[in-house]
């Protein structure tokens, strides 16, 4: 390895959570299974991928499996080929017989007063509605739907009714602005809309359809005809006859079966787009008997999802973790699902665990980012619940702290519940690295093992493939069925996205450590390594060392240009509820750091930030960072996909002035 490579210091020993006896006992793989398992699906992918295949239901079974090239002058993945299916068949009809009275999903609203079931024979039913209803709208096979809704079931049922009829869905964030909507509908090319009046979060309500009237306004969106309107709230709006529908009218009226569509397993199922944190968003394309067989796989090993549980992924449906862990892999196995409306600190902030209490949540999946604003507030946060119900933990979206990780397995698991650290990305699919419940130990910080039919891989700047112990950017070496086919009428910049940077295999973008043992630590975003004096440094390795202080809630780091070092080291800092800034306390931070980490690490600026620009689906963007600390504040790129710009405002104004 060579210097350039390495990180400024090796890392502390960390703490290893060995599997319990008792999960392993019931758990779906144990340690050798999960062994022997994963050398199957690398030695025989072939084999291994037609077997797994067959968890789905097809209309005509797939006789060709996999016909991949990394390549980059002739990209293909295809999966399945000449197979069959529908993906709403396989979430709903398949499970009909057996369990049809079973709840499919757990609604649970903004106000705490307001839950419902939803057994899978009426999930059904609105779904066969709603397709039909989709028909009567002239929609069919191949045309693409957007959806912009509030977490309710029809945001549920829209999908699956699109999926049922063969239309391509393109779920969008129901926090996104007009500009955002008219982008993804011009982008998709929707001659539907799909949205509420209203979405209620936080008590607060969001104009969804003023949003849509907004953005059908732009120009390049003439494409669609309708919007269908689902009344959440009964609130004011504006009505475009001709144009708007509502939901409830149009789908009364309609039978309540509806043949669901053959689809060729390549045929698209939906289009998704990143969350933005890197640069302008990308909208991926996923197709239908890849992406089921592996939401459906990932969802049943990586969580031992056992029959009968209930499982609370709080991802929003607008995003990958929301389609892939909320609803496809959930209603593929027959699980019960809990979707949420509100956020997770409202009307209080122990309303979380409140939730599990409620519907007995057994697995709850969530982000670093909810992790974090819930230990800013103290252990006491989760007194008003009990949490006894869950058996497991997980975790998504970004790099989780280790002193999150920790907080996360000792307060809100009453340390008991494994953590299961996923990383993965939407153009994966599903998850990629992951520890399975009864077969890994747990090293907090740490993604820990390949899911099965995965090969990662670290490559340096050259190149040139590390072996063993190494640190570089994390590449896979082989396609798995999950995998995104492209970007929505841009192949050209999914080839020279993901293709490009080292040929013949999937560049991720993401910086990562395979330690002694093996395990996987995503050490943050390529984008975002810092290179002082010479040592590339990821920026998860310092801000974990930042948060493991304890008035430290949340930490983001940079670079900025430094004359002497190439770059300085900028951090912003968000401090916890009972901290309160002052010389003094930066001192001993840097002194932590320089403990922690080595003097290279000393940072140069330390900036308080009372909070920190975050994507919408709640990731630290640092590249705004990196520009307000470069002072080049009139250029920072693509902010769409920003939840609150006045955090940039602030964080502008109280600059920390530097040469
Ligand atoms: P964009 O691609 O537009 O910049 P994005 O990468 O944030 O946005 P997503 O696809 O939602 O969009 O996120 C995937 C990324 O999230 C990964 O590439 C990685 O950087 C980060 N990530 C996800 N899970 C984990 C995890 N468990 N540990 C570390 N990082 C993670
Ligand atoms: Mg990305």
């Amino acid at each position: 390895m060579s210097e350039q490579q390495q990180s400024p210091h090796a890392p502390q020993q960390p703490h290893v959570y060995p599997v319990r006896d008792a999960i392993a006992a019931n758990a779906w793989a144990d340690q050798q299974h999960y062994a022997a398992m994963y050398q199957r699906s690398i030695d025989d992918p072939e084999g291994f991928w037609a077997e797994q295949a067959r968890r789905l239901d097809w209309i005509k079974a797939p006789t060709t499996i996999k016909n991949t090239s990394f390549d980059r002058d002739s990209v293909e993945i295809s999966w399945f080929a000449d197979g069959e299916l529908n993906a709403a068949a396989n979430c709903l009809d398949r499970h009909l017989q057996h369990r049809g009275d079973q709840t499919a999903i757990i609604w649970e609203g903004d106000d705490p007063a307001d839950s419902r079931h939803i057994t899978y024979a009426e999930l059904y039913q609105r779904t066969n509605q709603l397709a039909n209803a989709l028909k009567a709208l002239g929609i069919g096979k191949g045309d693409t739907v957007t959806l912009y809704m509030p977490m309710i079931p029809e945001a549920a049922v829209a999908m699956l009714a699109c999926a049922r009829i063969g239309a391509v869905h393109s779920v969008i964030f129901g926090g996104f602005s007009p500009d955002a909507i008219a982008q993804r509908v011009k982008g998709a090319q929707s001659r539907l809309v799909i949205t509420a009046d209203e979405s209620v979060r936080g008590g607060k309500h969001v104009p969804l359809k003023d949003n849509v009237d907004a953005a059908l306004t732009r120009e390049g969106t003439e494409v669609c005809e309708n919007v269908l309107v689902v009344q959440r709230t009964g609130g004011d709006i504006d009505w475009h006859a001709g144009r708007d529908v509502w939901y409830h009218e149009v789908v009364e009226k309609q039978g309540l079966e509806c043949p669901a569509e053959a689809m060729n397993a390549e045929d698209p199922l939906f289009i998704l787009y990143t969350s933005g944190s890197t640069g302008a968003p990308k909208g991926l394309k996923h197709t239908t008997g890849g992406y089921l067989t592996y939401a459906s796989l990932t969802h049943h090993y990586v969580f031992d999802y056992h029959a009968g549980e209930v499982f609370w992924c709080t991802a929003d449906v607008g995003w990958v973790t929301g389609h892939s862990y909320l609803i496809y892999g959930p209603l593929l196995n027959g699980a019960t699902t809990l979707m949420f409306e509100g956020v997770p600190t409202y009307p209080t902030h122990g309303r979380m665990g409140e939730i599990v209490d409620k519907h007995q949540v057994n697995i709850l999946y969530t982000a670093p980012t909810a992790v974090r604003a819930l230990m800013a507030h103290g252990d006491r946060v989760m007194d008003s619940s009990s949490r006894e119900s869950l058996r497991l933990l997980g975790s998504a979206g970004e790099p989780i702290n280790p002193e999150a990780w920790e907080w996360f397995y000792r307060v809100i698991g009453n340390e008991r519940c494994p953590i299961v650290d996923t990383w993965w990305q939407t153009e994966t699919g599903g998850i990629m690295i992951a520890p399975l419940p009864g077969a890994t130990p747990l090293k907090p910080g740490s993604a820990t093992r390949p899911f099965f039919g995965i090969k990662p891989a670290i490559m340096d700047s050259e190149g040139q493939q590390l072996e063993g112990e190494a640190e570089g950017n994390l590449v896979v070496l082989d396609s798995w069925p999950g995998q995104a086919r492209s970007i929505w009428g841009d192949h050209e910049r999914f080839v020279s996205t993901y293709f490009s940077t080292y040929d013949g295999v999937y560049f991720t973008g993401d910086g990562c450590r395979r330690d002694a043992d093996g395990d996987y630590w995503i050490t943050g975003r390529v984008d975002d390594v810092l290179n002082v004096s010479g040592h590339r440094m990821g920026t998860a390795e310092i801000e974990s060392a930042l948060v493991a202080h304890e008035a430290v809630a949340e930490a983001a780091v940079v670079g900025y240009p430094h004359a002497i070092k190439g770059q300085g080291i900028y951090i912003y800092v968000t401090l916890g509820d009972d901290a309160a800034p002052s010389e003094a306390l930066k001192k001993e931070l840097a002194q932590c750091m320089r403990r922690d980490l080595g003097s290279i690490a000393v940072p140069d600026i330390i900036q308080w930030a009372p909070s920190l620009p975050k994507t919408r689906s709640g990731k630290i963007m640092r590249r705004i960072l990196r520009k307000i600390a470069a002072n080049e504040c009139d250029s920072l790129g693509d902010t769409s996909t920003l939840a609150d710009p006045s955090v940039v405002d602030e964080l502008i104004e109280q600059r920390e002035i530097h040469s």
